[in-house]
């Protein structure tokens, strides 16, 4: 693979690191679709549905103008911030489980942070689009910086394939940082949906517990997503660390 070529010593490690990674996305992956599988058929305590609760929460926090749909496929729950809409899935919209319940509360927490003054939000909304484009390209830039480094016959070219692997590595760092402020941003999320689900008695203890474990191996993907984005940091780095001199 030439993905790790010319990595001399530290390929080794990044096979280790990267198997790893694979693993623990696989173990996120599996006990997220259990939990969520668990809790979709058990309902609340209260019996209140998805929509009643995202109602009270944003009334309760002074949001509005957010407007809750339908939108199809399972655990496609978001909140669009430009249209100011809460889209609930197939498995979530007026659906009165506790996996139901923590998801659209949690996507309420998402309004409510792009309501507040939440730094760490707006920096994400800030930097999404330009991540979205970088992610796709950025890794390819700096692999054919690399390539052109190893193929040139002069320090001129050399100069040359540095300079673009650097550009590569400069976005990519972009959509590093986009995973970096995601992960703290989707915990306050859950934090606010569990606070609400907590004071506005919509679960039981018991039930609270289960949410709980339902968002946080939700947010897990996103950890998973960082560790990951900053291994490839790392080997981008790595690859044209050995510039010639
Ligand atoms: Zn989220």
């Amino acid at each position: 693979m030439y993905w790790y070529y010319n990595l001399g010593d530290y390929s080794f490690i990044f096979y280790i690191l990267a198997f790893g990674i694979m693993i623990w996305s696989l173990i996120v992956r599996a006990r997220l679709n259990s939990l969520v599988k668990k809790y979709s058929n058990v309902p609340v305590a209260s019996g209140k549905d998805a929509n009643t609760c995202v109602h009270e929460m944003l009334a309760a926090n002074e949001v509005y103008g957010v407007t809750v749909k339908a939108t199809g496929g399972e655990m496609t729950d978001n909140y669009n911030p430009k249209e100011e809409t809460i889209n609930l899935s197939e498995t979530t919209y007026g659906r009165n489980s506790i996996t139901a319940v923590a998801v659209a509360a949690h996507e309420c927490g998402h309004a409510c942070q792009a309501h507040s003054s939440m730094a760490l939000y707006k920096v994400r909304q800030a930097i999404a689009p330009v991540a979205s484009i970088t992610s796709k390209i950025s890794v390819w830039i700096a692999i054919i910086g690399v390539f052109i480094m190893y193929a040139s016959k002069s320090l001129e070219m050399n100069k040359m394939g540095y300079t673009i692997s650097t550009i590569g590595i400069v976005l990519y760092s972009v959509v590093f940082i986009f995973y970096l402020v995601t992960l703290p941003i989707e915990r306050d999320a859950s934090r606010r949906g569990l606070k609400a689900m907590k004071e506005f008695g919509w679960v039981s203890d018991d039930q609270y517990k289960a949410a709980r474990s339902v968002l946080w191996a939700a947010g897990d993907t996103y950890a998973v997503a960082l560790a990951s984005a900053a291994l490839t940091l790392l080997r981008l780095l790595l690859m044209r660390g050995r510039r010639r001199r």
